[in-house]
Protein backbone atom coordinates (compact mmCIF):
# COMPACT_ATOMS: atom_id res chain seq x y z
CA UNK A 1 0.00 0.00 0.00
CA UNK A 2 1.24 3.51 -0.95
CA UNK A 3 1.87 6.11 1.86
CA UNK A 4 0.00 8.38 -1.21
CA UNK A 5 -2.70 6.24 -0.95
CA UNK A 6 -6.12 8.89 -1.64
CA UNK A 7 -8.22 9.20 1.06
CA UNK A 8 -11.67 11.19 0.67
CA UNK A 9 -10.10 14.69 1.70
CA UNK A 10 -6.73 14.06 -1.35
CA UNK A 11 -9.05 14.34 -4.00
CA UNK A 12 -9.46 17.88 -3.51
CA UNK A 13 -8.38 20.35 -6.81
CA UNK A 14 -7.34 23.66 -5.08
CA UNK A 15 -6.63 24.60 -8.22
CA UNK A 16 -10.27 24.48 -9.91
CA UNK A 17 -11.68 25.52 -6.63
CA UNK A 18 -10.05 28.93 -6.58
CA UNK A 19 -10.51 29.49 -10.15
CA UNK A 20 -14.19 28.99 -9.61
CA UNK A 21 -14.17 31.11 -6.17
CA UNK A 22 -15.15 34.44 -8.20
CA UNK A 23 -18.63 32.78 -9.06
CA UNK A 24 -19.79 31.97 -5.82
CA UNK A 25 -23.17 33.19 -4.92
CA UNK A 26 -22.99 34.77 -1.40
CA UNK A 27 -26.94 33.65 -1.06
CA UNK A 28 -27.56 30.38 0.62
CA UNK A 29 -26.46 28.42 3.59
CA UNK A 30 -25.38 25.88 1.29
CA UNK A 31 -23.53 27.81 -0.26
CA UNK A 32 -21.46 29.24 2.77
CA UNK A 33 -21.18 25.67 4.18
CA UNK A 34 -19.39 24.71 0.51
CA UNK A 35 -16.87 27.28 1.00
CA UNK A 36 -15.97 26.50 4.37
CA UNK A 37 -15.43 23.25 3.08
CA UNK A 38 -13.06 24.28 0.88
CA UNK A 39 -11.08 26.10 3.19
CA UNK A 40 -11.16 23.17 5.52
CA UNK A 41 -9.80 20.81 3.18
CA UNK A 42 -7.32 23.32 2.63
CA UNK A 43 -5.93 23.54 5.81
CA UNK A 44 -6.05 19.90 6.13
CA UNK A 45 -3.84 19.51 2.98
CA UNK A 46 -1.25 22.10 3.69
CA UNK A 47 -0.72 19.79 7.10
CA UNK A 48 -0.81 16.65 4.82
CA UNK A 49 1.44 17.89 2.40
CA UNK A 50 4.25 20.07 4.28
CA UNK A 51 3.90 18.01 8.00
CA UNK A 52 5.24 19.99 11.02
CA UNK A 53 7.46 18.17 12.98
CA UNK A 54 7.67 14.92 11.13
CA UNK A 55 10.35 12.16 12.20
CA UNK A 56 11.25 10.09 15.01
CA UNK A 57 12.67 11.38 18.72
CA UNK A 58 15.62 9.45 20.16
CA UNK A 59 15.38 9.10 24.07
CA UNK A 60 12.07 10.32 24.07
CA UNK A 61 10.31 10.21 27.39
CA UNK A 62 6.95 9.31 25.09
CA UNK A 63 6.76 7.01 22.37
CA UNK A 64 3.24 5.24 21.47
CA UNK A 65 2.49 3.73 17.96
CA UNK A 66 -1.36 3.17 17.46
CA UNK A 67 -2.73 2.45 14.18
CA UNK A 68 -6.46 2.73 12.41
CA UNK A 69 -7.27 -0.87 11.03
CA UNK A 70 -10.40 0.69 9.49
CA UNK A 71 -8.61 2.59 7.11
CA UNK A 72 -4.98 1.69 7.11
CA UNK A 73 -3.57 4.82 9.34
CA UNK A 74 -0.44 4.37 11.48
CA UNK A 75 1.05 7.04 13.99
CA UNK A 76 3.46 7.13 16.24
CA UNK A 77 4.25 10.39 17.97
CA UNK A 78 7.15 11.29 20.53
CA UNK A 79 7.98 13.93 22.99
CA UNK A 80 10.53 14.93 25.71
CA UNK A 81 9.71 16.40 28.64
CA UNK A 82 11.75 19.13 30.37
CA UNK A 83 10.52 21.06 33.45
CA UNK A 84 6.50 19.52 33.32
CA UNK A 85 6.50 20.53 29.79
CA UNK A 86 6.10 19.17 26.60
CA UNK A 87 9.70 20.61 25.08
CA UNK A 88 9.98 18.64 22.32
CA UNK A 89 7.02 16.99 19.89
CA UNK A 90 7.17 14.42 16.80
CA UNK A 91 5.25 12.04 15.22
CA UNK A 92 5.79 9.37 12.12
CA UNK A 93 3.08 7.77 10.44
CA UNK A 94 1.49 6.74 6.91
CA UNK A 95 -1.86 6.79 5.67
CA UNK A 96 -4.91 9.04 4.63
CA UNK A 97 -4.45 12.71 4.88
CA UNK A 98 -6.69 13.10 7.72
CA UNK A 99 -4.79 10.87 9.52
CA UNK A 100 -1.39 12.47 9.27
CA UNK A 101 -2.84 16.24 9.11
CA UNK A 102 -4.09 15.27 12.28
CA UNK A 103 -0.61 14.30 14.28
CA UNK A 104 1.28 17.40 12.49
CA UNK A 105 -1.62 19.67 13.85
CA UNK A 106 -1.05 18.03 17.27
CA UNK A 107 2.74 18.45 17.62
CA UNK A 108 2.28 22.02 16.90
CA UNK A 109 -0.86 22.38 19.19
CA UNK A 110 0.76 20.29 22.31
CA UNK A 111 4.02 22.06 22.02
CA UNK A 112 5.60 23.73 25.61
CA UNK A 113 2.61 23.04 26.70
CA UNK A 114 2.39 21.44 30.74
CA UNK A 115 0.72 17.99 31.55
CA UNK A 116 -2.30 20.23 32.63
CA UNK A 117 -2.84 22.68 29.62
CA UNK A 118 -1.93 19.53 27.00
CA UNK A 119 -4.58 17.56 28.73
CA UNK A 120 -7.10 19.89 28.58
CA UNK A 121 -6.54 20.83 24.59
CA UNK A 122 -6.44 16.99 24.14
CA UNK A 123 -9.90 16.88 26.04
CA UNK A 124 -11.14 19.89 23.88
CA UNK A 125 -10.13 18.14 20.62
CA UNK A 126 -11.93 14.45 21.50
CA UNK A 127 -14.96 16.16 22.78
CA UNK A 128 -15.08 18.15 19.39
CA UNK A 129 -14.87 14.90 17.32
CA UNK A 130 -17.63 13.23 19.39
CA UNK A 131 -20.16 16.60 19.14
CA UNK A 132 -19.79 19.30 16.67
CA UNK A 133 -17.06 21.59 14.88
CA UNK A 134 -15.48 24.45 17.45
CA UNK A 135 -14.56 27.25 15.92
CA UNK A 136 -12.82 28.45 18.93
CA UNK A 137 -10.22 25.22 18.12
CA UNK A 138 -8.83 26.95 14.96
CA UNK A 139 -7.10 24.58 12.32
CA UNK A 140 -8.60 21.70 14.27
CA UNK A 141 -12.16 22.48 13.68
CA UNK A 142 -10.55 21.80 9.79
CA UNK A 143 -10.87 18.09 10.82
CA UNK A 144 -14.16 18.08 12.00
CA UNK A 145 -15.60 19.68 9.26
CA UNK A 146 -14.27 17.78 6.61
CA UNK A 147 -15.05 14.22 8.16
CA UNK A 148 -18.44 13.27 6.38
CA UNK A 149 -18.52 9.58 8.00
CA UNK A 150 -18.39 9.01 11.60
CA UNK A 151 -15.84 5.85 10.35
CA UNK A 152 -13.20 8.19 9.26
CA UNK A 153 -13.30 9.96 12.87
CA UNK A 154 -10.59 7.23 13.99
CA UNK A 155 -8.16 8.44 11.37
CA UNK A 156 -8.60 12.45 13.46
CA UNK A 157 -8.26 11.00 16.61
CA UNK A 158 -5.40 8.35 16.22
CA UNK A 159 -2.42 10.73 17.05
CA UNK A 160 -4.47 11.97 20.20
CA UNK A 161 -5.53 8.45 21.07
CA UNK A 162 -1.63 7.71 21.13
CA UNK A 163 -0.12 11.03 22.73
CA UNK A 164 -2.76 10.52 25.27
CA UNK A 165 -2.29 6.47 26.16
CA UNK A 166 1.69 7.21 26.14
CA UNK A 167 1.21 10.73 28.46
CA UNK A 168 -0.75 8.30 30.93
CA UNK A 169 1.97 5.86 31.33
CA UNK A 170 4.61 8.43 31.56
CA UNK A 171 2.73 10.28 34.49
CA UNK A 172 1.39 7.17 35.87
CA UNK A 173 3.57 4.21 34.80
ZN1 LIG B 1 -7.64 7.37 7.71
Amino acid sequence: MSPWRIGTADTVCTTRRRASAPRLSFSGAATISAMMQGFYKEIVLDHYQRPRNRGELENADIEEHLNNPLCGDEVTVYAKLRDGKVANIRFTGRGCSISQASASMLTERLSGKDREEAEAEIEAFLEMMRTEEKEELGDLAALKGIIQTPNRVRCATLAWDAFSKGFGNYYHG
